[in-house]
């Protein structure tokens, strides 16, 4: 037999049975952000190398070395996208999406970075993310906060909890930076070796380091808090005291920093302590530099992102389920002369009932083998079509979950009956998809952060 080709390391397929997670956390992100009144927008997934250069920044983890990079036929280097920020901010100034324009803007879909696979963390995963054009404010960055809090609501998942921190203007930023080289470098034995790499090309993300053995320098650090300029400070007071009247609540870091060299001002990240090492499950800030710094007009901007992989790992330790995907009812037909009115009994079955999920056998058999795979499919209801039942014009329907007695049905009335047994189900929520683990790329890793079984 020939080898099968295998996946790329740190690339999870979404097998049948987990779509329905996915797709529910995409339809209640989709339906939060148009209850705020954000419109999708769609960019590709490879864009030219330099957009992400310029955008992320020479000396961030991202562009030094998780970026899948190309060159394409014309010789022209390409990545894959490894977030979505840069494509749409492309996208906008390219459509003349900014011009005199405020925008309120979501996408989602696969992003692709070259990290070292683990729980949490793929080279192939999914983000949902919004991005707000021309609203200078603390009010625009409260309301994408209150976006996360009413999504996490309307998932029923534990909130995370809500991190803040304000990154100044760039000119405090630098002041501030000039502190921190010296501090760091009156502290230079103690410091790792990436940090020291940082030192002095990205001084700041030396703050970001989870390494323990950099808890005490860091801690010690100046604060950034500290350093900011008249108008951030006020602009950060602002958002807090808009947080506050809403009830969010948060906690103030200001060793938050955040990977990418663009944020400035507000930054923040939702991080859930029921996930392990990658907690940070939504993160994002301010930009308002990026837009002037690619070449449109000075655009302020804001926005963030969410890792789909850990939200959904998040929704299956909180026991969220949603209803699964597979056929509801599975026609079973067995006999002389049957499959071309059974074909038809399906066909009128699905003008009459758009919404039911009725799979027809095809391939014949015996009628147990049949009823064999009506099983194996999850189907709730049997529909047998045999030859009495084509002889008077009815249908068997045996029901395959439940111990209640097999009824025959005039074909005539089989629509409404069908009718009401799925407005029963509705009502009873119909049948859940489970989750269990699968194995991934280590041990005890849930691969893809979910997978689902039928039950
Ligand atoms: P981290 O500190 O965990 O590496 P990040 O700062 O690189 O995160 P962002 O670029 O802010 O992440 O991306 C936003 C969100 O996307 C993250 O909070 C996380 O939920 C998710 N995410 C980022 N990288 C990965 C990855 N490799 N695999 C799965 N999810 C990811
Ligand atoms: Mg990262």
């Amino acid at each position: 037999m020939a080898q099968i080709v295998q996946a790329i390391r740190g690339m999870h397929d979404v097998l049948p049975q987990d779509i329905p997670h996915w797709r529910h956390l995409e339809e209640a992100f989709r339906q939060v952000v148009q209850a705020y009144g954000y419109e999708e927008i769609r960019f590709p997934v490879v864009e030219k190398t330099e957009l992400f250069v310029r955008t992320i920044g020479e000396v961030t983890d991202i562009v030094e070395k998780e970026m899948y990079t190309f060159e394409d036929l014309n010789g022209e280097r390409l990545s894959l996208r490894p977030e979505g920020t840069a494509g749409c901010v492309r996208a906008c100034l390219e459509n003349g999406l900014l011009h005199n324009q405020v925008q309120r803007l979501w996408y989602g879909g696969p992003m692709f970075r070259h990290e070292r696979p683990q729980k949490g963390r793929y080279r192939q995963f999914h983000q949902l993310g919004v991005e707000a054009y021309g609203m200078p404010g603390p009010d625009i960055d409260a309301e994408l906060v209150f976006i996360g809090a009413r999504l996490w609501r309307a998932l029923g998942i534990p909130a995370p909890a809500l991190q803040l921190n304000s990154l100044g203007t760039p000119a405090a930023r630098a002041r501030y930076r000039e502190r921190l080289v010296v501090y760091l470098e009156s502290r230079l034995d103690e410091l790792d070796e990436d940090s020291r790499r940082r030192l002095h090309r990205n001084p700041l993300r030396v703050l970001d380091s989870k390494n323990p053995s950099m808890r005490a320098v860091i801690e010690e650090a100046p604060s950034l808090l500290d350093h900011l300029d008249a108008e951030s400070a006020e602009h950060f007071a602002q958002l807090r005291a808009l947080l506050d009247e809403a009830g969010i609540a948060y906690t103030v870091n200001p060793r938050l920093v955040r990977g990418l060299d663009y944020y400035e001002k507000t930054v923040f990240e939702w991080v859930s302590d029921r996930l392990g090492a990658q907690g940070t499950v939504c993160a994002g800030g301010r930009y308002d530099g990026l837009v002037e710094h690619l070449g449109g007009r000075p655009t302020p901007a804001a926005g963030f992102a969410l890792g789909m992989e850990r939200l959904l790992a998040l929704m299956q330790e909180a026991g969220v389920t949603v209803a699964g995907q597979g056929p509801q009812a599975y026609l079973v037909m067995a006999g002389a002369g049957v499959t071309g009115p059974g074909l038809r009994l399906a066909e009128a079955l699905r003008d009459r009932l758009p919404q039911l999920r009725l799979r027809v056998h095809c391939g014949g058999g015996s009628f147990k083998s049949q009823m064999k795979k009506a099983d194996r499919s999850g189907a709730a209801l049997a529909l047998i079509l045999g030859e009495e039942e084509l002889a008077d014009a009815s249908v068997s329907v045996k029901f395959l979950r439940e111990q209640r007695p097999q009824m025959r049905i005039d074909q005539d009335a089989l629509a409404d009956f069908l009718e009401g047994w799925l407005r029963e189900e509705g009502q009873s929520g119909g049948r859940s998809g489970g989750w269990c683990d699968a194995g991934g790329d280590e041990p005890g890793d849930a691969s893809g952060g979910v997978m689902i079984s039928e039950t």
